[in-house]
């Protein structure tokens, strides 16, 4: 079932990539394995899937270590405590959710003092909603100059989780929004600043995503089911 689901999903992108012009090659997967046990992660892996996803840092490092012996890339979406960020260090390929500077400060040093570079996206509250962590959008801009002089991280785009709606048209405003506000920004230059990952997309919404320029979708649940 895993196996047919990750099929279906992956058609889907490339339909709809393929549909509005975009080279499917530029749309990365993400299973979002939270909840999901370790050996269902590697029935996805033995169905070619290699990039997971990941929301609780603890839930997190148990299933990384139960699976070292596979290749698989992990990435942390969900919300990231500074407490945290000392044992997430060297174990994610790609962080999520950067939502202010101090926390940006804490990956920071502790990368440098594992003497790692760890890769990250901004998360933005496109929606503005209150319940949503993430930088506002006017913000964006004044905090990627002060991260720019940080070596221990490396941006590499903007992130952003609109509000739940059940109808996917709804989403699109916000995915266009954070493209705007990615378009806008890399027109500065900012040095050390690469904005080339756009991270929008779930079960729900993820071909929409694709039309408005995703590179990096996060599905679940049409991939592994209902969470109970
Ligand atoms: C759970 C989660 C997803 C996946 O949601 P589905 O609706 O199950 O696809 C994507 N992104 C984040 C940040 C999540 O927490």
């Amino acid at each position: 079932m895993i196996a047919d689901n990750l099929a279906k999903v992956k058609s889907n992108i490339a339909e709809t990539a393929r549909a509005c012009g975009r080279d499917p090659a530029d749309i990365r997967l993400i299973a979002v394995s939270k909840t999901v046990d370790s050996q269902r992660i590697a029935n996805a892996y033995d169905a070619g899937q290699n990039l997971f996803g990941e929301n609780r840092v603890q839930d997190a490092l148990e299933k990384i270590d139960l699976l070292t012996s596979k290749q698989i890339l992990w990435h942390l979406i969900g919300h990231l405590q500074k407490n945290k960020v000392k044992y997430i260090i060297g174990k994610f390929d790609m962080v999520h959710s950067i939502d202010s500077f101090p926390l940006a400060e804490m990956v920071h040093k502790k990368s440098l003092e594992q003497g790692v570079v760890t890769t990250v996206l901004m998360q933005v509250n496109i929606s503005g909603e209150e319940s949503k962590n993430g930088l506002p959008p006017d913000q964006v801009q004044d905090i990627l100059l002060r991260v720019s002089q940080l070596s221990g991280l490396q941006v590499k785009g903007l992130m952003t989780i609109p509000p739940m709606q059940s109808d996917p048209e709804a989403s699109r405003k916000y995915f266009a929004e954070l493209r705007q506000l990615r378009d806008q920004l890399a027109g500065q230059s900012i040095k050390n600043i690469q904005l080339d990952e756009l991270s929008m997309g779930m079960s729900n919404d993820y071909r929409v995503a694709v039309q408005e320029g995703a590179t990096l979708v996060r599905v679940g649940t049409a991939i592994f089911g209902d969470r109970s």
